[in-house]
C-alpha cells in the first residue's frame, strides 16, 4: 500500500524508518526517506546505503496510517528492513490468494481478487499503477480518487516532480496515453453519428480528426510531452464530471491562482469554456440523476431535497445537449 499510494519505489519502501512520517505541521503528510538509485556522493560515486532524499513524499491518510501500524511492531530502525526484496513479490501473491480464500470461506464471491491479465502483482508495478490513476481517474470511481486529484496537485506542486526520483515521467506517459485514448474513441464515436455538445464542442472535433497520427506511438516521456504541449489536442476524458476538458489554460477556470500543465479535473467547473459533452455523457448525465433520485426517496429531508435538485440540474444540462448537439457532417 505504501508503494502503491506515494509512487516509491520498492528499495525505497525498504529505506523507511521510524519515525519517517512525524505529524504534519500544516496539514500535509510528509514522508522523509532515502533513495538509492541516484544516490551518490560529491565524488560522483554511487553510496550503496542511499542518501536522505532532499524532498519528501507527499503522503495520504491510508498511508500514514500504515506506517504507524508497522511503527508499532517494528521498534527501531528500519520499517521494512526484514522484508528481502526477493520475497516481497511472492508475498504479495500469498496475500492475494489468501484474501480470495477469505471472500469465498465467507460467501462474498464479489470480493475475490481477479486473476491478472499482465501476469503477478509485482511490487515494480505500483508506480506505474498511481501514476494510471492519477491521470484517468480524477475525482471519483475507485476507492480514495479524490485524493489522487489531490495527489497530481501535490506532485505539480513540488515535492516528488523537483527529485530526480520523482514520478513525473510517469505521469506524463499515462496522462498523454489517456489523452491519446480519448482522441481515438472520440474520433470513432463521431464517425459512427455520435454528437457533441458545449463551448468547446467545435475544438474537441478538431483534435479529434488528430488521433490517427498518436495511435500506438507514446512510449516515452519526450513523445508525451510533446502530446500534451500542443494545446489543440488535450483532451482529457472526465468520467466524474461526465464531460470531456478541451483543455486551453487561459480559459480554465480550475486554475485561476496558478499555471500548471494540466488541468484540475477533480475541481472541474461546470460554465468552463472548455467543456464539451458527447452523446454517452448525457446518458450518464441521466444515469446519475436516476440513482440520485432513488436516493433522494428514501433519505431524510434536506438531504432528499439536495438530491432531487442535484438530479434535476443534470437532468437540464442532459436535455441541454439533446438541444445543441452537434454531428459530425455539421461541422464539415
Ligand atoms: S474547469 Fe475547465 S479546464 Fe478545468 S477541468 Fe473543468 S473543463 Fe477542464
Amino acid at each position: 500500500m505504501v508503494s502503491y499510494l506515494t509512487g516509491m519505489r520498492p528499495r525505497e519502501i525498504q529505506g523507511l524508518e521510524r519515525g519517517c512520517c512525524p505529524d504534519p505541521e500544516s496539514g500535509r503528510h510528509l514522508i522523509y526517506g532515502r533513495v538509492f538509485k541516484t544516490a551518490v556522493d560529491e565524488d560522483g560515486n554511487h553510496v550503496p546505503q542511499g542518501i536522505v532524499r532532499d524532498v519528501p513524499w507527499v503522503a495520504i491518510e491510508p498511508v500514514v496510517r500504515a506506517i504507524r501500524i508497522v511503527e508499532r511492531m517494528v521498534p527501531d530502525g528500519y520499517l521494512f528492513g526484514g522484508v528481502a526484496a526477493s520475497t516481497m513479490n511472492p508475498r504479495i501473491e500469498k496475500f492475494i490468494a489468501w484474501a480470495s480464500g477469505l471472500a469465498k470461506k465467507l460467501d462474498r464471491p464479489h470480493e475475490v481478487i481477479p486473476a491478472d491479465g499482465y501476469g503477478s502483482v509485482g511490487v515494480s508495478r505500483f508506480r506505474r499503477t498511481l501514476a494510471w490513476h492519477i491521470a484517468r481517474r480524477p475525482g471519483g470511481l475507485v476507492a480514495l480518487a479524490v485524493q489522487y486529484g489531490h495527489m497530481r496537485t501535490a506532485m505539480s506542486a513540488g515535492y516528488a516532480s523537483r527529485s530526480r526520483n520523482g514520478i513525473h515521467d510517469l505521469l506524463d506517459v499515462e496522462t498523454a496515453l489517456a489523452v491519446a485514448d480519448t482522441l481515438a474513441s472520440l474520433n470513432e464515436g463521431l464517425a459512427n453519428g455520435v454528437g457533441i455538445s458545449g463551448p468547446a464542442a467545435r475544438r474537441a472535433i478538431h483534435a479529434a480528426q488528430h488521433a490517427p497520427e498518436f495511435a500506438g506511438t507514446i512510449i516515452n516521456p519526450r513523445q508525451a510531452r510533446a502530446l500534451l504541449q500542443n494545446p489543440s489536442l488535450t483532451v482529457y476524458e472526465n468520467p466524474t464530471a461526465m464531460l470531456m476538458c478541451v483543455y486551453r489554460p487561459d480559459r480554465a477556470l480550475c486554475h485561476r491562482v496558478t499555471e500548471r500543465d494540466s488541468p484540475r479535473l477533480d475541481r472541474c467547473v461546470p460554465a468552463c469554456a472548455n467543456i464539451a459533452r458527447t452523446d454517452g455523457h448525457a446518458q450518464l448525465l441521466r444515469q446519475e440523476a436516476e440513482s440520485l433520485e432513488a436516493q433522494a426517496a428514501h433519505s431524510p429531508e434536506p438531504l432528499g431535497h439536495r438530491l432531487k435538485a442535484r438530479a434535476q440540474r443534470l437532468r437540464e444540462e442532459a436535455d441541454q445537449h439533446d438541444r445543441s448537439r452537434i454531428p459530425l457532417e455539421e461541422t464539415e
